[in-house]
């Protein structure tokens, strides 16, 4: 039985029409920039995430980069960011001109420490960017006090947590603001790239959309130079269709992570993610740890069963970071991952009989 990894084709035909009708009204009505369906998509996102503002952008990458720019931060500063996520929440802290400061993760969740954060601060330290890694928040809880007792700031990127919550509430609400992707592939994913920066702070978010559209709000207002990162009308239309349809897929997720977990508990060779006290993880990804990795990664692949290492290097260890001269032994956590971690075909497209044929070859294996 072929596993697909995803499955945007099938997400697609599931609600044609309505996708389809959505796209034709914009066709029809000739504004491809903002407009009606993106003030209507920011009103609901704010809501849904519980904040004030959401301001539509071009995608997630911009919307760190425009929070970093926003808060004032460049040359002299320094950021501190996991050594274990997307390379987004490490390279718009050089492009702002500041130092990158790499910070290691939790030993089972892998998110950020705000332990590791505490020993990583220095006076020029001005903001911690947070990722909520695979779909679970990280500790903001703790990591919200070390950063008040230091006086910086805190930027949450909620690329991969949708929905997410945790003892401190929903993804993007404890931080100055909070970031979201809406790249295709993301719990809530465009049909291109896509982005918003959520806040609760009415002057910050006003600056931050400034800064995305040459420095004003309407085409010849600049009090500022800025950028051009804007929600399209055709990403925002789209996203409206799919913001009716994210809880049941987000439910559907949990659902076959719960086969997942039943069937893998009592493979030894298989480490389950586990989830903080308290939280929602909305398994943007399914990440195990598993021994042997690479021979069962070629076995399922053997199998018709699609799977993905996210990632296969600790960000201090990428070429771009090489000037750093991190060594392993720096980031006990991150540079162990890359041997270990591998994402399981996980998506509301899936079947219990798809996830069972997982499990499966899984315990075939493995020889259980
Ligand atoms: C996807 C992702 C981003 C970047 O999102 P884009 O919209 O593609 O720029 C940033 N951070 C994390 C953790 C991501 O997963």
């Amino acid at each position: 039985m072929q596993v697909l990894f995803n499955d945007l084709a099938a997400q697609y035909l599931a609600i044609q029409p309505e996708i389809d009708r959505a796209v034709k009204e914009v066709l029809e009505q000739g504004w491809f920039i903002g407009g009606r369906q993106a003030h209507e998509f920011e009103r609901r996102f704010a809501k849904l995430s519980g904040t004030n503002h959401a301001v539509g952008l071009g995608n997630a990458t911009d919307g760190l980069f425009l929070a970093l720019k926003a808060l004032g931060v460049g040359p002299g500063d320094e950021v501190i960011t996991p050594a274990w996520s997307w390379i987004s929440s490490a390279e718009v802290i050089s492009f702002c001109g500041a130092r990158v400061v790499f910070a290691d993760v939790e030993p089972h969740t892998f998110t950020i420490a705000a332990s590791e954060i505490q020993k990583k601060l220095t006076p020029n330290t001005k903001a911690v960017i947070a990722v909520h890694l695979y779909g679970q928040m990280a500790d903001v809880t703790s990591i919200k006090a070390v950063c008040d007792q230091a006086g910086v700031y805190l930027i949450e990127d909620c690329s991969q947590a949708h929905l997410a919550s945790g003892v401190a509430g929903l993804a993007g609400t404890t931080g100055h603001c909070g970031v979201f992707s809406f790249y295709p592939t993301k719990n809530l994913g465009a049909f291109g790239d896509a982005g918003c920066l959520v806040t609760q702070q009415d002057e910050f978010a006003l600056r931050v959309r400034r800064l995305a559209n040459h420095g004003g709000l309407s085409k010849d207002e600049h009090l500022m130079e800025g950028m051009n990162s804007r929600l399209d009308t055709l990403q925002a239309a789209i996203l409206n269709v799919k913001l009716n349809h994210l809880q049941a897929w987000t439910h559907h997720r949990e659902h076959l992570v719960n086969i997942y977990r039943k069937r893998l508990a009592s493979v030894k060779e298989i480490s389950l993610p586990v989830v903080a006290e308290g939280a929602r993880h909305v398994y943007h990804l399914f990440v195990v740890r598993a021994q042997k990795r690479n021979e069962l990664r070629s076995f399922l692949d053997e199998h018709a069963i699609q799977t993905l290492v996210h990632y296969p290097q600790a960000l201090p260890f990428e070429p771009a970071y090489g000037y750093l001269q991190h060594t392993a032994k720096e980031f006990p956590v991150a540079s162990q991952l890359p041997q270990q971690v591998l994402s399981l075909p996980l998506h509301p497209f899936l079947t219990e009989a798809q996830i069972e044929s997982v499990c499966d070859m899984i315990c075939q294996f493995y020889g259980n």
